[in-house]
């Protein structure tokens, strides 16, 4: 709630001094409003100093202890091939997907989808991914809340890749409470059937996906969705987040 007010205040602090709605969608400063401007970025950046993300989760740790991939990663298989973020779940990142989810800032989908179609494009390069699949919303919640994150941003990564767009390749067949102070265990115990395959998954069989999300902090959302696609045929999935968690030193 309080970040809810604190957000309209900025608003309308911004729109006071930038009338016209120009500037940063984030910060408000001057620049374009379908890019984070350049000190957003750098702050996005400085988030991320001092940290290595596992080459396989996406996620960041100050101490891989010597190896390229986190522990966790390295005693389960992970059911996706691998996974990339943008910056770790922290500051003004986690403001940024909070505005964005929660309060109806969708002003936000180009800018992150656009750091997200540039990853994706860096990370994995020679890919050819047959669709772009959102992680879905339960029925329920899209209505109240309007739309789906995930979905806005796969598909302006879809636009900027030219790759289709497989929004319905998930669905969500249940709501499950906020998942914020559950274990690993408990979190994926509680995604058990709660996601089944789509109409567009029949297409997929075989292919190769891009999975996306806006973050990616236990995993237990990306790895059960990962391995509905690869129980419907999907041959590989790869995954996309806007943020990752920081993983404590191992
Ligand atoms: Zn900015
Ligand atoms: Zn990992």
């Amino acid at each position: 709630m309080m970040t809810v007010l604190m957000y309209s205040i900025t608003t309308a602090v911004k729109n006071f001094l930038f009338p016209g709605g120009a500037g940063c969608p984030l910060c408000g400063r001057r620049g374009s409003p379908k890019h984070l401007c350049r000190s957003c970025l750098e702050i996005w950046a400085g988030l991320a100093r001092g940290f290595t993300p596992c080459e396989k989760c996406g996620r960041f740790s100050a101490d891989l202890g010597g190896s390229l991939i986190c522990k966790e990663c390295q005693t389960g298989e992970q059911p996706f091939i691998k996974a990339c973020s943008v910056a770790p779940y922290e500051g003004s990142v986690r403001e940024a997907l909070h505005y964005f989810k929660f309060c109806g800032k969708q002003d936000l989908a180009y800018p992150l989808g656009e750091l997200l179609a540039a990853l994706a494009a860096e990370v994995f390069p020679f890919k050819s991914f047959a669709a772009v699949v959102p992680v879905p919303l339960h029925e329920g919640r899209l209505r109240e809340r309007g739309f789906n994150q995930a979905a806005l941003l796969a598909d302006v990564i879809g636009r900027l890749l030219k790759i289709p767009l497989a929004e319905d390749a998930l669905v969500r067949k249940m709501e499950t409470p906020s998942q914020t102070s559950l274990s690993k265990q408990q979190r994926q115990a509680n995604l058990k059937g709660v996601f089944e395959s789509g109409n567009s998954a029949d297409g997929l069989q075989g292919k190769s996906v891009l999975l996306v999300d806006d973050v990616f902090t236990t995993g237990a959302t990306v790895q059960e969705c990962s391995l509905v696609l690869k129980a419907s045929g999907v041959q590989k999935v790869y995954v996309a987040v806007v943020a990752a968690g920081i993983l404590r030193v191992q």
